[in-house]
């Protein structure tokens, strides 16, 4: 089978000339179009002047912190970012995720996983997101033009607040949301305790659309970071 992604053009940014490389020579088979940048500075000019389909950070660079040069990417293009990381924990994390990356990847890493982890964001990012079809997702069907979800030809009832909560969700299948993304799609604002909010309306939910809400398989949990919603056969 012909690959037929040959055409999308890669950025990778990392000062690391070594890891820089590897990454480099980890895509080219399948992605021949790969540029590289060893500074934020460089990165983010390359971005304009580029249009790259994929850019892979890394966090740690000398000029420029990286969740800005993230946040300046985002405030520029749609395409996928995935971050390398050699930090840790929870809330850096989430602020990648807030800053605008797509999917991270910890150091080390192995370039299978790597190669991976671009396959699927540009699979993601080539996927239509129509906002008014209809999604059917582990016999649950969502109707986003008439605001409704149904199981079985079956309404279920949901309140406004879960319907904003799911739209928001199913907006982009397999993107990991932060809790405070999610909340300021749904509240409109951004005060108040974004997850305690969410673990109250997300059961709800879960409650109303999964088969086995104990065992969700549609609305998954990533732990300190956020929900994303899974389109299972
Ligand atoms: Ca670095």
């Amino acid at each position: 089978m012909s690959v037929t992604t040959e055409h999308y053009r890669l950025l990778v940014i990392e000062d690391e000339v070594d890891i820089r490389r590897a990454v480099s020579a980890a895509l080219r088979d399948h992605h021949p179009a790969i540029i590289e940048a060893s500074t934020g500075a460089a990165g983010v000019g390359a971005v304009d002047s580029s249009r790259p389909d994929l850019i892979i950070l890394d966090l740690g660079l000398p000029d420029i912190d990286g969740i800005d040069v993230c946040k300046r990417i985002r405030a520029t293009t749609a395409a996928p970012i995935i971050v390398l990381t050699a930090r840790h924990g929870e809330s850096d994390t989430v602020a990648l995720l807030n800053a605008g990356a797509d999917d991270y990847i910890t150091k080390p890493f192995s370039t299978q996983e790597l190669a991976a982890r671009v396959s699927a964001q540009l699979r993601r990012s080539r996927a239509p997101r129509s906002r008014y079809g209809v999604i059917l997702a582990d016999g649950l069907s969502i109707d986003l033009h008439r605001r409704q979800a149904s199981r079985d030809d079956v309404v279920i009832r949901l309140t406004p607040i879960e319907w904003e909560l799911l739209s928001v969700l199913v907006s982009d299948p397999g993107r990991v949301f932060t809790h405070q993304q999610i909340f300021a799609a749904v509240w409109k604002r951004s005060f108040g305790d974004a997850r305690l909010y969410l673990r109250v309306h997300v059961t709800n939910l879960r409650r109303k659309i999964e088969l086995n809400p104990a065992d969700p398989r549609l609305v998954i949990t990533e732990p300190g970071v956020g929900y994303r919603f899974i389109l299972t056969p």
